[in-house]
């Protein structure tokens, strides 16, 4: 396993326009400083508490973007270490983040979780949810996150027709809304999804950002 390597044939198949963001997820900072000796920049982590730990331990410009589920209680710990939050998927959620960014007078750029997948276990926002959501009056007075597009994660399947089925949904939620909701905003633009078993299928479908962990670190024992 040379995660460098690894890396390096990723970028030969994955498009320059799209993001990629190694998930270092339960992987030691070794296995991260040999992604960033390959110029990787951007990492994904699911859990505050580690995210917060290896951020202190790395070089300052590493963008680190939180992928997991965030409970309200941990997001001031989170913010002063974080470039992107890609699962913003409740109002109070959002409130508390730009709560606490105004105290650090930053602005936090922002996806929103969508719930896309058959599974019942995953979070994020169902359709119904998300356009009450947007349309809560409330959202405009948000000043300090900017939201800047949509993530999901496909049902864990081999079932191609099925993954694809889903990131089409996503896609097509994506364009609605940035009509509807984001008109003249061009910060509204990312698609996150896409993991190691089916960022083909979701840069095929439009994806500007693939988290991708296993197939650059090896194999997790957990999680
Ligand atoms: C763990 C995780 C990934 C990466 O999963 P791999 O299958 O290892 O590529 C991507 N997105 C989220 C939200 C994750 O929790």
């Amino acid at each position: 396993m040379n995660v460098k390597e690894n890396i390096q044939h990723l970028r030969t198949e994955i498009p320059q326009n799209v993001k990629i963001i190694a998930v270092s997820k339960t992987k030691p900072i070794e296995l991260i400083n040999q992604a960033i000796d390959a110029g990787q920049i951007d990492f994904g982590e699911n859990r505050v508490q580690e995210l917060v730990l290896k951020a202190k331990q790395l070089p300052t410009n590493i963008h680190w973007h939180m992928i997991g589920h965030l409970q309200t209680n941990k997001v001031k710990l989170l913010l002063p270490y974080v470039s992107l939050i890609h699962s913003v998927d409740s109002y109070k959620l959002a409130s508390e983040i730009n709560k606490e960014a105004i105290k650090l007078g930053k602005n936090i750029p922002c996806l929103l979780q969508v719930h896309i997948a058959l599974e019942d276990t995953k979070y994020g926002f169902t359709d119904e949810e998300l356009f009450a959501f947007l349309d809560n009056p409330q959202l405009k007075t948000f000043k300090n996150i900017t939201i800047t597009g949509l993530m999901g994660m496909a049902t864990f399947t081999d079932n191609e027709i099925q993954i694809r089925k889903e990131f089409k949904h996503l896609r097509k939620l994506f364009e609605e809304i940035k009509k509807n909701y984001f008109p003249n905003e061009p910060h509204f633009k990312e698609l996150s999804m896409g993991m190691s078993n089916d960022y083909r299928i979701a840069i095929e479908e439009g994806s500007t950002m693939v988290r991708i962990g296993s197939l650059i670190f090896g194999e997790r024992n957990y999680l």
